[in-house]
C-alpha cells in the first residue's frame, strides 16, 4: 500500500503529539494527585492543632472559666469543615460537644465525607478516628479536646471540584495541542511534499519529451533543494546533448552533401559519356572520396571524445613531455615546411594523458597547417595562480576578427577554400574545447590576420 508523503508526515506528527499528551497527562495526574493528597494531610494536621490552640485560648486563667460562646463558634466552624469537636474539663465534665449541639448536622457531615471518599476512592483505607489533646495551664491539664475526623485525610467537594477542574484543563490543553499539531503537520508536510510533487511532474514531462521543462520551485529544505537542482541539471544536460545531436546530424549531412554531389555529377557525366574519364577527373573524384573519409573519421573522433568525456582517467602529467611527444609525431610536416618549433618552461597538470595529447596535437597541427614555410611555432608552459597555463603561438596566417568567435564550433572553418586545401573539416578545435572543458579548464584564442595566432589553455591544478 502506498501512502502519500503528506499523510505520512501529518500522521506521524499527530501520533507523536498524542503519545506525548497521554504520557504528560498520566504523569501529571499521578504527580498532582499525590502532591495534593499530601498537602491535604498536612493541612488537616494544621487545622487540628489550630482548633485545639484556639479552644485553649478561650480559658480565662483569672476567673478559671471558659468562653462558651467562642468555643461554640469554633466548634461549629470545625464541624462544617469535617472535624467533630468535644471539649471536656479535667473531671470529664462536657464543656461543649458538637454532637449534642447539632446531632443531625454532625451525622450528615460525617456521612457525606465518608460516602464521597468511598465513592471516589473505593480502595482507600480511611475511616473515622478520634484524637484527644490535653489543654494545660501552668503544667496542669484543664481540659481535653477530642476531635473526630476522617483519617488519614479527606477531600471535600471543593477539593474534588478543584481536581476535576485541573483534569478539564488538561483535556482542553491536550485537544488544543492536538489540533495545533495536526495543523502544523499539514503545513510542514505541504511545504515538503509540494516541491517533491512538482519535481515528479517535471520529470514526467521530461521523460515524455518536453526537454525545456524545469522546476522553478524554491525550498528551504536542503535535500529537496539538492534534488531540484540535480533534476534541473539533468534536464539541462539532456537538452544540451539533444541539441548537439541535432546540430551534429544537420552539420554532418550538410558537409557530406557537397562532396557527394560533386562525385555524383562527375560520375554521371562520365557514365553518360559526356565526359571522358581522364586521370585528372578520376583523381578529383578520388580527392572527394578522401575528403569524405577524412570527415567521417573526424566525426568518429568527435563522437568518441564526447562519449568518453565522462570517463576521464586523470593523473598528474608532465605537459612538456606530452608536448614534445606531439611535436615528434608532427616532425614530418614541421620539417617539410621548415618551421622552427620551440618549447619553453614546463608544468604539471592533472589530466587524462591520451585526451590531452589529442588537444596539444590538434593545436600544434593547426599551427603547422596554417603557418607558412620558415615560420615559427612556440609553446610556452607556465604556472599562474593555481592554474597550469599552456600557450601555443604561431606567426602564420592568423584568423580574421569575424571568424574568431566561431572557430571552436563544429565544422566551422575560417576560410572554406583555404581549409579545403589543407584538408580541414572544422572539427579539431571543437574536440580541443570539449576535452579542455571536461577537465574543468578553458581555452581562448587571440589572433591578428596574417601575423599571429595564440591559443591559451588554463587548467585548474
Ligand atoms: P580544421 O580541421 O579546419 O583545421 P579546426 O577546428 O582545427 O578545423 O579549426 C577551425 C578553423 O580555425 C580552421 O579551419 C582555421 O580556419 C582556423 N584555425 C585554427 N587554428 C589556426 C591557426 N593556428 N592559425 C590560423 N587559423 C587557424
Amino acid at each position: 500500500m502506498r501512502i502519500k508523503l503528506k499523510t505520512q508526515i501529518s500522521l506521524a506528527i499527530a501520533m507523536t503529539v498524542l503519545l506525548l499528551i497521554v504520557i504528560i497527562s498520566i504523569v501529571s495526574n499521578v504527580f498532582i494527585g499525590r502532591q495534593f493528597k499530601s498537602y491535604k494531610k498536612t493541612q488537616q494536621e494544621k487545622s487540628i492543632s489550630e482548633i485545639t490552640k484556639t479552644i485553649g485560648n478561650q480559658y480565662n486563667t483569672n476567673s478559671k472559666t471558659w468562653n462558651a460562646e467562642y468555643i461554640h463558634a469554633i466548634g461549629m466552624y470545625a464541624m462544617n469543615n469535617g472535624f467533630i469537636v468535644k471539649v471536656a474539663d479535667q473531671n470529664g465534665q462536657i464543656i461543649w460537644d458538637a454532637e449534642s449541639c447539632d446531632m443531625m448536622a454532625c451525622d450528615q457531615i460525617m456521612k457525606s465525607i465518608e460516602s464521597t471518599m468511598k465513592e471516589r476512592y473505593p480502595k482507600f483505607p480511611g475511616g473515622y478516628t478520634t484524637e484527644d489533646f490535653n489543654i494545660t495551664d501552668s503544667g496542669k491539664t484543664i481540659a481535653i479536646v477530642s476531635i473526630q475526623y476522617y483519617s488519614p485525610f479527606f477531600l471535600t467537594d471543593y477539593d474534588f471540584n478543584f481536581l476535576n477542574a485541573l483534569n478539564t484543563i488538561l483535556i482542553v490543553v491536550a485537544v488544543i495541542s492536538l489540533l495545533v499539531a495536526v495543523f502544523i503537520g499539514i503545513i510542514i508536510s505541504r511545504r515538503l511534499s509540494r516541491p517533491i510533487l512538482n519535481t515528479v511532474k517535471v520529470t514526467k514531462q521530461i521523460s515524455d519529451g518536453d526537454l525545456s521543462a524545469r522546476i522553478h520551485e524554491k525550498t528551504s529544505t536542503k535535500e529537496v533543494s539538492e534534488l531540484i537542482d540535480s533534476v534541473n541539471h539533468m534536464a539541462e544536460r539532456i537538452s544540451d546533448s539533444e541539441t548537439l545531436r541535432k546540430q551534429l546530424t544537420a552539420n554532418a549531412a550538410h558537409e557530406l552533401r557537397t562532396p557527394l554531389t560533386t562525385l555524383q555529377t562527375h560520375m554521371e557525366a562520365m557514365a553518360d559519356g559526356l565526359w571522358e574519364p581522364t586521370s585528372n577527373r578520376l583523381n578529383s573524384c578520388s580527392e572527394e572520396i578522401i575528403r569524405i573519409s577524412k570527415l567521417v573519421s573526424d566525426l568518429e573522433k568527435l563522437a568518441k571524445t564526447e562519449s568518453d568525456i565522462l570517463k576521464l582517467n586523470k593523473v598528474s602529467c608532465d605537459i612538456r613531455w606530452i608536448t614534445e611527444k606531439a611535436i615528434s609525431l608532427l616532425r614530418f610536416e614541421i620539417d617539410k615546411k621548415d618551421l622552427s618549433v620551440e618549447v619553453n618552461g614546463d608544468c604539471i597538470a592533472i589530466v587524462d594523458e591520451d585526451r590531452f595529447m589529442q588537444v596539444i596535437l590538434n593545436l600544434l597541427s593547426n599551427a603547422v597547417k596554417y603557418t607558412d614555410v620558415g615560420g615559427t611555432v612556440k609553446v610556452n608552459l607556465l604556472r599562474d595562480e593555481g592554474y597550469a597555463v599552456i600557450i601555443v603561438k604561431d606567426n602564420g596566417e592568423g584568423i580574421s576578427e569575424k571568424d574568431l568567435p566561431y572557430i571552436f564550433e563544429r565544422f566551422y572553418r575560417a576560410d572554406k577554400s583555404r581549409s579545403r586545401s589543407t584538408g580541414g573539416s572544422g572539427i579539431g578545435l571543437a574536440i580541443v574545447k570539449a576535452i579542455v572543458n571536461a577537465h574543468g579548464g578553458a581555452v581562448s584564442v587571440t589572433s591578428e590576420l596574417n601575423k599571429s595566432t595564440e591559443f591559451v589553455i588554463k587548467l585548474p591544478k
